[in-house]
């Protein structure tokens, strides 16, 4: 078992986090990277918090802390908004990010906002799907493709 993380807490200094609404109390809780795929508690009123369970949009830093700091495969959605495919793919992706929490992040690249990153994988045609584990690519594939299909990459 996981231990329960006590969030908004002093001890986890964080460049990048994630806010998210306390469902019971409707505090905000800011999540850092290392603890989006736990469980944890509010750190308001105790109650349990869920995993991470939709995509993340990131820039370049957050992609690098998160892929950095995740314990389970990340798999990152490079998309752009004048993109068909993309914007089929994209009910896939949050369907994956709510099937998979607790067991995988799912993080969104606008390739227009963040060239940068879309070159260092070396994305020339989109969607492209990049799944991480411990930083380190495991797997890559251009074009559209199924959330049943984008949950075996996450197993593999
Ligand atoms: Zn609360």
């Amino acid at each position: 078992m996981r231990r329960s993380f006590l969030y908004n807490d002093d001890r986890y200094p964080m460049a990048f986090s994630v806010l998210r609404q306390c469902p019971s109390c409707g505090s905000k809780n800011r999540i850092p990277a290392r603890h989006l795929s736990d469980s944890g508690r509010c750190g308001v009123c105790k109650s349990p918090l869920p995993p991470q369970n939709e995509p993340i949009e990131v820039d370049d830093s957050a992609f690098d802390e998160i892929t950095r700091e995740a314990k389970v495969p990340v798999l990152t959605d490079f998309w752009a908004s004048w993109c068909g495919p993309c914007r089929a793919a994209a009910p896939e992706v949050q369907a994956v990010a709510k099937e998979t929490a607790g067991k995988a992040l799912v993080l969104k690249v606008n390739t227009e906002e963040h060239p940068q990153l879309s070159a260092r994988f070396g994305v020339q045609s989109i969607p492209n799907f990049v799944v991480l584990r411990d930083g380190k690519v495991v797997l890559q594939r251009p074009g559209l493709a199924p959330r049943s299909e984008m949950r075996r990459w996450l197993e593999a």
